[in-house]
């Protein structure tokens, strides 16, 4: 921080930018949490110079020097976590069991890449030419850029800047501007591990602005982006014009089966959890109930009573379950879209009303509609708000198609206590996550996640797999 300006960090200094933004709590609109900088288009232009500068030093540092890095970084998250996941929580309007729950893992993503970091082993081959022998190995791919979105401010940004370090990368970051404070943080912790200048840096300022100029950049090798699939599609068109590699993880429009078999309380459990937690704000949200009929009603009626136990409100308040909205203008969003399904013919069962808190700040009850068809446009569309649809099927066949049946892919979950249908529906959801009584939200960190259609595209993150985006393979021939 310089003066009372979070600033940015370029070339291993703080700089103030050309403006600042303020961060304002959802959950409390007279909570200032800051002034942030905006970085100009010279400082975005200072920071990619000093990341390639900066890479060159990283890669050659020893590998264990990486792991502390990585390890110190991961420590001080989870040291950290009722602080950062306090601040977390007042940015973003999750609760704050959810805040600290985010900033732990964060710290998770951390250690586990830290631990890959000396796990780096490449491969030898025979060549086909008598005496010459070959061997491959990885490379950091070079200068990451690194745009994330508002809803994980943290996990997001981490999951992705612990493996660009520990491969060997530099990072350019730009957050979305609704939540510079977790980015800010996080920035201030990496700052402290003696990293060489330039190989670590935060631009904060708006997608229009700061992130325009850094997808549309040559001077970055790799860009790997959560978000929007507007903004996504905008990424893939730029970055490919420089054939500059991409990773992006984007919206979707999950669906949780509840079969006829499933256990009762465990599927409305589930539903609770995948479509409401996280104020529906998750890319892994169960937006669609695809119930079979013979449980439609006793589905419905217990999912409506347990809807109306929620605890709704002030996300640091001790009990509440679902915080705030992440701004005005979505809250208006969620509530057009509510209005939109009733006007199509879907039936509002429960919820859906905006309320008071004893703060002011952008609060609804969780809305559950019934009587939909997959065809509405609540079904069709990512809302990312506490809103969820049941539609009612026949049997399994049915449900499947309807799953199926949508733009995206990301994470799709059954409740049955059939081992044929939980295996049939393996191998046939066509997403890239699949539960099986489970909500459709909440994955590991060791192991990849992402989707298919349009919830993702390029290299998987995460687990070892996030090693295909952030490394290149050499192939070398040596004559003994
Ligand atoms: P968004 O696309 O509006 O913004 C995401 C990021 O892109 C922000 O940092 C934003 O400033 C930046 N951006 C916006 N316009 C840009 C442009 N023209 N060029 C470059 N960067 C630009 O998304 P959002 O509203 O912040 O986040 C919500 C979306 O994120 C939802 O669709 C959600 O599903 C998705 N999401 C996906 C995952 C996943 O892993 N699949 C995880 C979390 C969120």
């Amino acid at each position: 921080m310089s003066g009372d300006i979070f600033a940015n960090y370029i070339n291993g200094e703080w700089l103030e930018g050309s403006a600042t933004i303020r961060n304002i709590s959802p959950a409390n609109i007279q909570d200032v949490l800051g002034d942030y900088a905006q970085a100009d288009a010279g400082q975005i232009e200072q920071a990619l110079d000093a990341a390639i500068a900066g890479q060159l030093e990283w890669q050659r540092s020893g590998l264990e020097q990486r792991y502390q890095v990585l390890t110190a970084i991961g420590d001080e998250l989870i040291a950290r976590k009722a602080e950062l996941g306090e601040q977390l929580a007042r940015e973003e309007g999750k609760t704050l069991a959810e805040g600290m729950g985010e900033v732990y893992r964060s710290g998770q993503f951390f250690h586990y890449y830290a631990a890959e970091v000396l796990r780096q082993m490449g491969e030898t081959a025979d060549s086909v030419r008598p005496g010459v022998e070959i061997e491959t190995r990885r490379e950091p791919v070079g200068v990451v850029g690194i745009i994330t979105p508002w809803n994980f401010p943290m996990a997001t940004a981490a999951w992705k800047i612990a493996p660009a370090l520990a491969f060997g990368n530099a990072v350019v970051f730009k957050p979305a501007n609704a939540v510079p404070a977790s980015a800010w943080s996080l920035t201030e912790i990496i700052a402290r591990q003696g990293l060489p200048a330039g190989t670590f840096n935060l631009v904060m300022g708006s997608g229009a602005t700061v992130g325009d100029a850094l997808i549309h950049s040559n001077k970055i090798d790799a860009l790997s982006f959560t978000g929007s699939v507007e903004t996504g599609r905008k990424v893939a068109c730029a970055t490919a014009a420089n054939f500059v590699r991409c990773q992006l993880e984007m919206g979707s429009k999950n669906a949780l089966i509840v079969l006829d078999d499933a256990d009762l309380d465990l599927a409305v459990d589930c539903a609770l959890n995948g479509a409401f937690f996280g104020t529906g704000q998750k890319c892994t949200a169960s937006s669609r109930l695809i119930v079979t009929a013979g449980m439609h009603d006793r589905f419905v009626a217990a999912l409506v009573e347990r809807m109306g136990q929620l605890k709704v409100g002030y996300p640091l308040r001790e009990g509440t379950q679902i915080g705030a909205v992440i701004d005005g203008k979505q809250l208006e969003q969620n509530l057009r879209y509510i209005e939109q399904a009733k006007a199509d013919g879907a039936v509002l069962a429960c919820g859906g009303e905006r309320i008071e808190e004893e703060y002011e700040g952008f609060y609804m009850r969780p809305a559950l509609f019934v009587e939909t068809r997959n065809d509405m446009q609540i079904n069709r569309d990512e809302v990312f708000g506490p809103i969820a649809c049941v539609i009612k099927v026949a049997d399994y066949e049915e449900a499947l198609a309807t799953l199926n049946d949508t733009d995206f892919g990301l994470t799709a979950g059954i409740m049955t206590q059939s081992l044929k249908y939980a295996s049939d529906f393996k191998r046939r959801a066509k997403t890239g996550c699949v539960m099986v009584n489970l909500p459709t939200a909440g994955t590991d960190y060791h192991v990849p996640f992402g989707g298919r259609k349009n919830s993702s595209f390029g290299p998987r993150e995460q687990g070892t797999y996030a090693r295909e985006f952030y490394t290149v393979v050499k192939t070398t021939y040596i004559r003994a």
